[in-house]
């Protein structure tokens, strides 16, 4: 075998994954380690869950793929669970397979909200407001609406209407809010971009600014949604009582089977009563592979675990437990730990120990973990990132632990 047919666009670590069993995946030299990137917060209950085999399996033997031309048992059970369990908020759900899909899928959404209330002169809105530093995927609309330029390196010229704000800064948000503008689109704790949540304050005043602006609220969920951050969506762990108008999931949603999806409220956006989610008719969107029989009776499975063993709360629980440890460890090389619930963010002090010449301290600290037997993951360059599985024994998670603090104080 070689590497050598597939298209080179990732770093890969030197490390063939074999097999996956709960928190541990194993290698094909049979080296085991604790996993705490979990495909990249995807296998929110870990490696081959039962219950997710089984439903995968049953399903896999009846249907797997039959096209949304017709009706799709399994999507219309899968949307009711999300809107009334997850999201908690009256509204409808389209089905696809991947985080950036879902986030150009919202993305559209606004863009027609922007036709149907459009500037004085009648012309549409069309700009959405992101942040420095926001991940919202690979395609030509998720790329150009990350706040990060090394994800957009000659690819351009980038698909017109976003414009990138500092995370955080009010009143550079307010400043950039134009007659163009139709939505603002954000994180609750931005992933990809170094683990940093966004302040409670600063949430309010974007959720008063869309209603005041007449904007659509955009969460992308992709990575804190589903219970990952302590509660079943991100922003509700720092604001539960706003109310987003798009929110995109990924990740956590299909266990490690790849899926996705973006929920469209059902608030009114104008005088008559037209809901939001009604302007999205049929020929709107579409995706061959959005919501198979497959893909939405394994999502059930995992998204049914998810609630009734309230892995939300044990997110919670157990990324305090996370925190306090290492931060009890009073390690010169750790500035702190972010985060919520179980999106951990360990911020390296940059000079508190030397990196190889084109490393950057996170990509070193994990290639490390990894050596010594533990599975994480970079944000940024300055910040290890730890997102295990929500179902990870307490045991699992201290044998974790202990293994980045012994990488940690040989680094000090
Ligand atoms: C991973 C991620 C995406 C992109 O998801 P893909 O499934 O890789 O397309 C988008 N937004 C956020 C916040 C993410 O973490």
């Amino acid at each position: 075998m070689s590497s050598e047919y597939v298209l080179p666009t990732y770093g890969r670590a030197p490390l063939t994954p074999a097999k996956g069993e709960g928190s541990y995946l194993y290698d094909t030299e049979g080296r085991r380690y604790v996993d705490f990137c979990c495909g990249i917060a995807t296998c929110c209950l870990g490696h081959c869950y039962p219950a997710v085999v089984e439903a995968l399996c049953k399903q896999a033997h009846t249907l797997m793929h039959c096209s949304n031309l017709y009706r799709v048992e399994g999507q219309e059970e899968l949307a009711e669970l999300i809107v009334r369990e997850i999201v908690g908020i009256p509204g409808r759900v389209f089905f696809c397979n991947s985080g950036a899909e879902a986030n150009d899928g919202i993305i559209k959404v606004a863009r027609r909200f922007g036709h149907r209330r459009p500037q004085a002169d009648g012309s549409p809105r069309y700009e959405v407001i992101t942040f420095n530093k926001s991940f919202h995927g690979r395609t030509l609309g998720s790329m150009a609406a990350t706040g990060q330029k090394k994800i957009q390196i000659e690819f351009d010229p980038m698909l017109v209407g976003f414009r990138y704000v500092d995370f955080n800064d009010i009143e550079a948000l307010r400043a950039a809010i134009s007659p163009i503008t139709c939505g603002i689109l954000l994180e609750a704790v931005q992933g990809e971009g170094g683990v940093n949540p966004v302040q409670p304050e600063f949430l309010r005043a974007v959720a008063q600014l869309c209603r005041e602006k007449d904007l659509l609220l955009m969460m992308d969920e992709v990575q804190c949604g589903f219970c990952r951050c302590g509660t079943t969506m991100g922003w509700k762990a720092v604001c539960p009582e706003v109310e987003p108008d798009l929110v995109s999931c990924a990740k956590g949603i299909g266990g490690g089977f790849p899926m996705g999806c973006f929920w469209v409220s059902n608030r009114a956006i104008d005088d008559a009563g037209t809901e939001l989610s009604s302007i999205m008719g049929p020929g709107s969107h579409g995706s061959t592979f959005g919501g198979t029989p497959l893909a939405c009776a394994t999502s059930l499975a995992v998204v049914r675990e998810l609630l009734a063993q309230n892995l939300a709360e044990r997110a919670k629980r157990l990324g305090e437990v996370v925190k306090r440890e290492v931060e009890s460890w009073g390690l010169p090389c750790v500035e702190g730990v972010r985060g919520l619930g179980l999106l951990r963010g360990v911020g390296l002090r940059r000079g508190s120990f030397t990196v190889p010449e084109g490393s950057t301290p996170a990509a070193y600290v994990n290639n490390l973990c990894r050596e010594a037997g533990l599975l994480a993951c970079p944000a940024g360059e300055d910040t290890l990132r730890l997102i295990p599985a929500l179902n990870i024994p307490e045991e699992t998670l201290r044998e974790g632990l202990g293994i980045l603090r012994s990488v940690l104080t040989r680094l000090a």
